[in-house]
């Protein structure tokens, strides 16, 4: 016979369930409490079972070898009928409940059953541990308070297993709060810039969001109070503080400020232009907004200064102003880092100025430097004129270009316009030229026909100068700047010179001719005088009276001495020209040659001449033994009748030159004679001292000065003399 139901069937269903203990895997802890139950009770065979709907459910087995069985066939669902005691069939066989159990029928054949229920907290009877033999049997009351406390463990390892379920929905739950959280944080990271929204959606449509706002005073007011901005409400004229949130109180610390008018409230507020902001507010009924204020607060007994965004929004009732709300917003960070901004940027700007500053000093210093040019250009010796473009248009023209142009107004026009004397001149066609070209011109003594006074009549003048181009950063002409000098005056004095020149030249030559035809016309009667006075000499000397001898030998000597003129100055007429051909001369060779033309006087007085590899010289060979013949036979004619004459002849290198010395230890020459020696005639002593015509050194110094030489003495009188010159090398 199938048991009852118990009357909570359905409950007791749902707390087996919530044990979730059906179908899980065996658990030694189970097993063990079998064991024990076999043992303590003496049967072969103990059961945890669990009555569900349909079945019954083994949670460990000893001694047989089933998971489960159908619940009509079982002991056990007539044991959970009463919940408060152990059910105990001594033999089933006379039990009507089981007689025709299969368990008793079958080959099993159960005969003793005992099974306490399994009992919740609650009073859920979800199963039994029983115990079962095959044989009748009876418990003794220890044996059956045993199986009633090993069932006890079984339930409290049920419950056990329970509160972890429990506990593990619990953390589940746990988890979801955490997760909850972390999404309610990041909400309210996002609630400030929602706060900046609202206010903007407040500026907009103020009034309606105040209605609003009204309307939801609660929600209001929690909402102002988790608002991470500054919010409070002040009422009536005198600014009462109808509302503070905790953002606004914490500005203030512990001070009170609801339900007292602000000026109360926030008396260090005074100065700082608030009050008389939300009066204006309140009074117009306009709002306000404030950007990075500053606001100086006193807390703990200290200043304290934030900077806030803020808007002063009045709060309309029946379109009059009944208050103001505040919202406001710390931006004291910003603003700090905004101050450092501005110090930097004042920094910056001061450098600015500063730069501005010396910008325009070098712009007046180039100025400066400008007009300096300006005018060094305006009055530069020289004519300058700046012409630009291809039309070269005269962009400067110095006062003296501008002298030179009669004071015409030159500047801007083009140079063919401005000057317009010049065409056909070839001028412009230089300049034509230029800018094509890029090429410089430099004009020398180039003649140009200028009106110079302006009244139309030309005159000629000369000038040096130069057309220079004047390039962009692309290399391309942009202009030619002239620099003309006007040296009319130096070619015209060249010129009167040149003219000069010429005369002298033509007389000097006629000179020359006229000299050495007198000469030359000169010798033949001087020769017929000399014969004749020889040939009275021979015929007459001693026969005539004393004085015609004197007479006669007078003739003699002044024909000869008339002839020595004479030859002294057809030599000097003859030295006019270099001569041909100038191939270098060796000077020793015309030493020696010279030594021989004057041997005999050598041998009268006995003289040394000194020289030594003397240089090849580029002179005519018969003017550099006429030099070097007249100075040696001057040393030895001016020689010091008691001092043995040496004579040294040197030269050495100077430049392309070659620098001759030819001293000797005469009579020396005075200082203020040693220029006029060189003068042609000049004589120094008179010729009953010494032979001569005052000729030689002239010639000398002609032939030196014919080789773009010098010649020149130095000495003492009775000293010596040495003279130097110069000869081409
Ligand atoms: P001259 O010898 O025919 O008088 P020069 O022209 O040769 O003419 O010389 C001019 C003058 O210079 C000489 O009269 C002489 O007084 C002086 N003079 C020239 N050479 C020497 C010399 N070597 N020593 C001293 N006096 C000299």
């Amino acid at each position: 016979m199938k048991a009852n139901f118990p009357e909570n069937e359905d409950q007791r269903i749902k707390a087996l369930n919530l044990y979730n203990i059906l179908d899980t895997l065996p658990e030694h802890i189970f097993d063990d409490i079998t064991k024990l139950a076999s043992l303590i009770c003496n049967t072969p065979i103990s059961l945890i079972s669990f009555i569900d709907r349909d079945r019954q459910w083994f949670k460990s087995t000893k001694g047989i070898d089933i998971k489960e069985t159908h619940r009509d066939v079982s002991f056990c669902s007539h044991a959970i009928l009463k919940t408060e005691e152990t059910m105990i069939i001594n033999d089933a066989t006379s039990d009507n409940r089981f007689i025709d159990n299969e368990l008793v029928t079958s080959e099993l054949g159960i005969r003793f059953y005992a099974g306490t229920p399994l009992v919740t907290h609650d009073g859920y009877a979800l199963g039994t541990l029983c115990v079962l033999d095959k044989k009748p049997k009876n418990l003794d009351k220890e044996q059956v308070e045993a199986l009633e406390a090993l069932s006890r463990q079984v339930m409290i390892l049920l419950e056990n297993k329970l509160d972890n379920i429990k506990l593990q929905s619990i953390e589940k739950d746990l988890e979801k709060e955490i997760s909850k959280i972390k999404q309610l944080n990041k909400e309210l990271l996002l609630s400030e810039s929602r706060f900046k929204q609202l206010s903007e959606t407040l500026k907009g449509d103020v009034d309606s969001s105040i209605e609003k706002l009204l309307e939801e005073k609660e929600k209001l007011i929690s909402l102002i109070n988790n608002a991470p901005a500054v919010i409070s409400v002040l009422k009536g004229p005198d600014h009462v503080f109808d509302l503070v949130n905790p953002l606004y109180q914490e500005i203030f610390g512990d001070r009170k400020l609801l339900g007292k008018p602000i000026r109360v409230a926030q008396p260090e507020l005074e100065g700082q232009g608030f009050y008389e902001i939300l009066d204006g507010v309140y009074q117009t009924g306009k709002p306000y907004y404030g950007y990075g204020m500053p606001a100086q607060v006193n807390r703990d007994d200290k200043k304290h200064i934030f900077y806030y965004n803020f808007i002063y929004q009045p709060i309309f009732n029946n379109n009059k102003v009944e208050g103001i709300i505040v919202f406001a917003y710390d931006v004291t960070k910003e603003v700090i880092s905004e101050e450092k901004y501005k110090v930097l940027s004042q920094s910056l700007e001061e450098k600015v100025q500063e730069r501005t500053h010396d910008l325009y000093n070098a712009i007046s210093e180039i100025d400066y430097e400008r007009n300096k040019l300006n005018n060094l250009l305006m009055n530069a010796p020289a004519m300058i004129v700046i012409l630009e473009d291809p039309d070269h248009i005269v962009k400067l023209s110095n006062y003296i270009f501008q002298k030179c142009t009669g004071n015409r107004d030159l500047i801007n026009k083009p140079y063919r316009e401005a000057l317009p004397e010049l065409e056909g001149q070839g001028f412009f066609e230089i300049l034509d030229n230029i800018y094509q070209t890029g090429e410089l011109f430099i004009g020398n003594e180039v003649s140009a026909d200028l009106d110079v006074n302006g009244d139309g009549t030309l005159s000629r003048h000369y000038f040096n100068f130069i057309y220079q181009p004047t390039f962009d950063i692309n290399q391309e002409v942009i202009g030619i700047s002239i620099f003309a000098f006007d040296i009319t005056e130096q070619v015209n004095a060249r010129k009167e010179i040149e003219k000069l020149y010429n005369q002298v030249q033509i007389s000097n030559e006629s000179l020359q001719s006229f000299a050495y035809i007198a000469s030359h016309d000169l010798q033949e009667p001087l020769r017929m005088i000399n014969s004749y006075a020889s040939l009275l000499s021979r015929r007459y000397k001693g026969k005539l009276d004393r004085s015609a001898d004197e007479f006669i030998s007078v003739i003699q000597d002044s024909s000869k001495r008339m002839k020595n003129l004479i030859d002294d100055v057809l030599t000097h007429s003859k030295i006019i020209k270099k001569g041909d051909s100038q191939n270098p001369i060796n000077t020793n060779n015309v030493i020696e040659d010279v030594k021989s033309n004057l041997k005999l006087s050598f041998n009268e007085s006995n003289a040394e001449l000194n020289y030594k590899d003397l240089p090849n010289v580029s002179v005519e060979k018969i003017h550099l033994i006429q030099l070097f013949q007249n100075l040696i036979s001057n040393a030895i004619k001016y020689r010091k009748k008691d001092v043995p004459l040496k004579i040294n002849i040197s030269a050495k290198k100077d430049n392309n030159k070659w620098l001759f010395s030819v001293n000797d230890n005469g009579i020396g020459i005075s200082k203020e004679n040693s220029e006029k020696v060189f003068e042609i005639f000049r004589r120094l002593h008179g010729r009953e001292e010494y032979e001569g015509t005052g000729i030689g050194l002239a010639n000398c110094k002609k032939i030196v000065e014919l080789y773009d030489g010098k010649i020149w003495l130095e000495g003492e009188e009775g000293q010596g003399s040495t003279f130097f010159f110069t000869l081409p090398a």
